[in-house]
């Protein structure tokens, strides 16, 4: 019998050599780095410099019960989900070829990682094709670029160098991005993620359900403007101390509500999301003032992660945009959460480049962008 590593001239060898030339390729890819199981199909055309996203599914995990996410049921949900959502997205376009297959190789909750990276490992072996480890965070960031890359597009294009706010329940964090493995965070979070601070406010208030912070943005759209009966202070209020800091709004707003029993509106819901808001717009501020140079030659801001589908944030990102000569970009607020459309984009964008990953690799639950390289 024949040993596995004397087989480099069989099929599986003769795929990686063909598509690593191609010029047209079908990319699948599989998120689930935290509550989404997700896979999408993306067809690429490299000599027209083109992307069409084929199919995106998603299944979310619904914690409303747990009234957060709990990593087994996170890591039960994805072992559970992952096997019939691409069994049934593969039966569905049967007749596209899959030429790489990538997942997310983390950051993330280290079991749900490994749900996705081991599958689509198997996979890659089963179809005899590449697989590809991505960084979830790199995905995030050049999502842009994904829908920049559908035929006939002719909006404007994120280049490099470009920053990017992450917003999001695991992340808040400004990053500079000089090329795909060349990040430098400027600002990032002291505790938790803002995503995290808003859901945790939003059930001290009342709301009930999953995705509290996103129930709570609906319920105060109809407040024209913020009640100011809390006084909410703002965290690390020195204008040198670069660093976003939300898990002191959380305690202050269950000290208040103990405190007056008040009864939520609207406007106190308001007040709360704006006093957050404010904290992320000024020290997002701060930090473009004292990185002025480093950020000189960057024409665009994206805004991407969950927190980024609230439209008063992206009013007032906007504006602080307008005065620094920055392009403000949002993703369509569905792919600003977590996707399988980033994951495969971006693995694109690094297999291009020649980025590889072995069936050796495993998941890196903790995996800083700035630590992300070429060759790991
Ligand atoms: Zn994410």
């Amino acid at each position: 019998m024949r040993a596995y590593a004397a087989s480099s001239r069989g099929p599986l060898q003769r795929r990686l050599l063909h598509t690593s030339r191609s010029l047209t390729y079908n990319v699948l890819a599989i998120e689930t780095s935290c509550d989404d199981t997700c896979a999408a199909i993306i067809s690429r055309d490299r000599e027209k410099n083109t992307a069409a996203l084929i199919d995106h599914v998603k299944i979310t995990l619904d914690s409303s019960l747990q009234g957060g996410i709990n990593p087994a049921l996170a890591t039960a949900h994805h072992h559970q989900s992952v096997g019939p959502l691409i069994r049934d997205v593969l039966k569905k376009h049967a007749d596209t070829t899959i030429d790489l297959v990538c997942a997310t190789r983390g950051p993330g909750l280290p079991g749900c990682l490994s749900s996705g990276v081991t599958f689509a490992k198997g996979l890659s072996l089963g179809l005899g094709v590449p697989y590809l480890g991505v960084h979830h965070m790199l995905a995030h960031l050049l999502t842009p670029r994904l829908f920049e890359a559908a035929e006939g597009y002719s909006g404007h294009k994120t280049e490099f160098p470009f920053l990017s706010l992450l917003v999001s329940g695991g992340h808040t964090m400004l990053v500079l991005s000089k090329s795909l493995y060349d990040h430098t965070v400027l600002c990032n979070t002291a505790d938790v993620a803002i995503g995290d601070a808003l859901d945790k406010c939003a059930r001290t208030l009342g709301f009930q359900g999953n995705m509290l912070g996103k129930v709570m943005d609906q319920y105060c759209r109809s407040a024209d403007t913020p009640s100011s009966q809390w006084n909410i202070p703002m965290p690390v209020d020195n204008k040198n101390d670069i660093r976003y800091s939300f898990a002191a709004f959380h305690s202050y707003i269950g000290m208040k509500k103990k405190e007056t029993q008040a009864e939520t509106t609207p406007e106190l819901a308001l007040e709360v999301q704006t006093a957050i808001f404010n904290h992320l717009m000024k020290k997002t501020k701060a930090a473009f003032n004292i990185y002025k140079k480093e950020i000189a030659s960057a024409t665009t801001l994206v805004c991407s992660g969950g927190v980024a589908a609230n439209p008063r944030l992206r009013e007032a990102l906007q504006e602080l945009c307008a005065k620094y000569k920055l392009e403000a970009v949002f993703p369509d607020p569905y792919w600003c959460t977590d996707n399988a459309a980033m994951i495969g984009w971006a693995g694109i964008e690094l297999h291009e480049d020649g980025y590889r990953s072995d069936l050796e690799g495993f998941q890196i639950p903790k995996w800083p962008l700035a630590e992300f390289e070429k060759e790991i």
